[in-house]
């Protein structure tokens, strides 16, 4: 019986996991105990959890889920992959493992802007996912703090739920390229390049304070400055990265046979959904790639005229 590592024990590693092990594979879900999600206290967008669901809860699902068919979830840090003859050799701080395809499911360090007090508002103002929060914060002050492309995409989407959107760059340039930039002039939202001191608020964010001493209300701020993701053991197979992100193809391949990557690691919309998503592509493509073939769509086949 061939074997899978799936490197991640978030959702997106789980959620692969259950399909390598339902079809038989020995499958080996790695997990440092780190990662996104065990750090969300309330998870919003997710499928069949109407009043949403803890980060760890979720996990919890997932490993048992996974567990469930067999697939064992290993907790040690994975630090070195190499192609072994036909095989990849996977070593941990611990131990060794042969497989043969890989899934990298490493999720994303989000990055937290230099404000005092951040961490302390974070779930009470301070939201690092538009898509996740901004429908709590529908006709309030917000902002977001960021410099670039990705600060002023998150400002723009922000107009959906609110008119009172700015950028705050704490400090830095404003260095969106020049057509965001236009947009942006054009919905008239404020870019604000003051240095940011702290964050204030009695039970939940209600201001961002300048180094001079200025308030700007706010009841959301949103963190739009980057995510730095677990591209290293993709180096080290030849998987090209780009920036933070791990580049794949749309089925989840990379150009190095039988290696996968999914998730927030892969950048995207780094949603739940997507992450699981993506998790459940890749297992299923390198599921079809351990058989012997690149995947097919049978119902396209077949619908085609003969
Ligand atoms: C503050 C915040 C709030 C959010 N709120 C929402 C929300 O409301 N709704 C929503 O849909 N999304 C939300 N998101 C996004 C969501 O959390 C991510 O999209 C999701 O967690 C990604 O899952 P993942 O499995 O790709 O990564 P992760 O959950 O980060 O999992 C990565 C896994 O890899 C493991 N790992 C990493 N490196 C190694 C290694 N070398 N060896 C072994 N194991 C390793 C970690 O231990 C972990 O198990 C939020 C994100 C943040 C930061």
């Amino acid at each position: 019986m061939s074997g899978v590592a799936i490197i991640g024990g978030g959702p997106t590693g789980l959620n692969a996991a259950i399909y390598t092990a339902r079809a038989d594979r020995r499958t080996l879900v790695f997990d440092d105990g780190g990662g996104t999600t065990r750090d969300v206290d309330t998870m919003e967008n997710v499928y069949g959890f109407p009043e949403g669901v803890t980060g760890p809860e979720l996990v919890d699902l997932g490993q048992e889920h996974a567990r469930k068919y067999g697939a064992e979830v290993v907790e040690e840090e994975v630090v070195r992959i190499e192609p072994d003859d036909e095989r990849y050799r996977v070593e941990t701080t611990v131990d060794e493992y042969a497989v043969d395809g890989v899934i990298i499911a490493t999720g994303a360090d989000y990055e937290r802007p230099a404000i005092a007090d951040v961490e302390a508002y974070e779930g009470h103002g301070v939201s690092y996912c538009v898509e996740c929060d901004a429908y709590f914060y529908r006709d309030s002050p917000v902002a977001v703090v960021g410099t670039d492309n990705y600060a002023a995409t998150e400002a723009l989407m922000l107009l959906d739920y609110t008119d009172d959107v700015r950028i705050l760059t704490n400090g830095s340039p404003f260095e969106a390229d020049e057509a965001l930039k236009e947009r942006v002039a054009e919905a008239e939202i404020p870019v604000v390049t003051d240095e940011l001191d702290r964050l204030t608020g009695d039970e939940a964010l209600e201001a961002v304070v300048t180094k001079e001493g200025g308030e700007i209300p706010v009841d959301g701020l949103f963190v739009a400055l980057g995510t730095a993701g677990g591209t290293d053991l993709a180096e080290m197979l030849g998987v090209p990265v780009d920036g933070d992100d791990i580049v794949t193809d749309p089925d989840q391949s990379t150009p190095v046979d039988r290696v996968y990557a999914a998730g927030d690691v892969t950048g995207g919309h780094q949603q739940i959904a997507t992450s699981v998503g993506e998790g459940a592509r890749a297992a299923i493509n390198l599921l079809e790639e351990l058989r012997g073939a690149d995947y097919i769509d049978y119902k396209k086949l077949d619908s085609q005229p003969a």
